[in-house]
């Protein structure tokens, strides 16, 4: 059972006193145990969805770590729907924690390769999977679509059940941004920051607006995409990173990874130091969870440490 609210937390340090803002997380990470994060939000009105129109199978997409796919496993084995992974890449010798996990909820995973992966999107491409799998609901990788989106926007109710609305600005990371788009529509009044996790993903900015359009919201300028902060794409980690995540993680005894929240919170505070935030500022960054990934990645983060050393 998930809790009634995530917690929220205030962080403190000598980057948030420097900066004189006042910082929170939101800990969605601790929200559900079991469907950790934003994914929870994302996959909430799919899975109604897909029980009410009678589907007993949800498909959906993911990357070999993907958390997504952790989180829709987890779903369908406490909702008694079937779900089948596709899963990006050759099937390794032996199945990494996360796919592990995921059989071991009752997923069944086929693996694609690369270049048929690209197509996910491709609606010819999805048409022929609906034709060989016509009794299965199907998401998109992430989650990320208008019921995704739509589940995003209770991330809010969370933030406001602690503060009543009593904050400036709501920053977060950004995959697909359909988690920042809920969050934009829920909020028109304040300020919504999110940092991009891939490299040269400008196409950010006309998803949300896609997103915000289809939900019928207009003249929603209250969100921006700050694209400087990726660390070099997608899951990579420099020694920055590294070594920003290991200090706060170690000051604050907060698990972040590097995936998400941990380039959020970096990109998050090099704004502060530089006092892009104004001086008196509320922020709430939210934690979207994601620990699971974790566990495939603590070696390459302890190497990028120990290579400045
Ligand atoms: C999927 C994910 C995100 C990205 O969410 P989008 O809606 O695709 O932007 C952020 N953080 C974590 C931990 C995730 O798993």
């Amino acid at each position: 059972m998930p809790l009634s609210y995530a917690p929220l937390q205030s962080v403190i340090d000598s980057t948030t006193v420097n900066s004189s803002v006042e910082l929170s997380l939101l800990r969605l990470d601790l929200f559900s145990p079991l469907l950790s994060g934003n994914k929870y939000f994302k996959l909430k009105y799919n899975l109604q969805r897909a029980k009410k129109m009678g589907f007993k199978q949800i498909i959906s997409f993911g990357g070999q770590y993907s958390n997504h796919i952790h989180a829709l496993a987890q779903a369908g084995k406490e909702t008694g729907l079937a779900t089948i992974g596709l899963i990006r890449g050759e099937q390794q010798h032996v199945l990494n924690e996360t796919l592990s996990d995921a059989v071991n909820c009752g997923m069944t995973l086929r693996f694609v390769s690369r270049s048929e992966y690209r197509q996910r999107n491709i609606p010819i491409y999805i048409e022929s999977l609906k034709a060989e799998y016509p009794d299965a609901y199907f998401i998109p990788e992430g989650g990320s679509n208008i019921l995704g989106v739509k589940g995003c926007m209770e991330i809010v109710d969370h933030i406001n059940f602690h503060l009543k609305g009593d904050y400036d600005f709501i920053v977060l990371a950004c995959g697909t941004a359909a988690t920042l788009a809920g969050i934009a529509a829920a909020t028109p009044e304040k300020k919504i920051i999110g940092f991009s996790v891939l490299k040269n993903a400008t196409y950010l900015e006309n998803s949300v607006s896609g997103y915000l359009k289809k939900m019928a919201v207009t003249g929603c300028n209250n969100w921006q995409i700050l694209h400087g902060y990726h660390c070099g794409g997608y899951a990579k980690i420099n020694v920055e990173l590294a070594n920003f995540i290991h200090r706060f993680v170690t000051y604050h005894e907060i698990p972040i990874e590097p995936v998400y929240t941990g380039k959020m919170l970096y990109g998050l505070y090099q704004i502060l130091a530089r006092g892009e935030i104004p001086v008196g500022s509320k922020v709430v960054a939210v934690h979207t969870g994601g620990l699971q990934g974790l566990r495939g990645m603590e070696n390459l983060l302890a190497r990028k440490l120990s290579s400045t050393m």
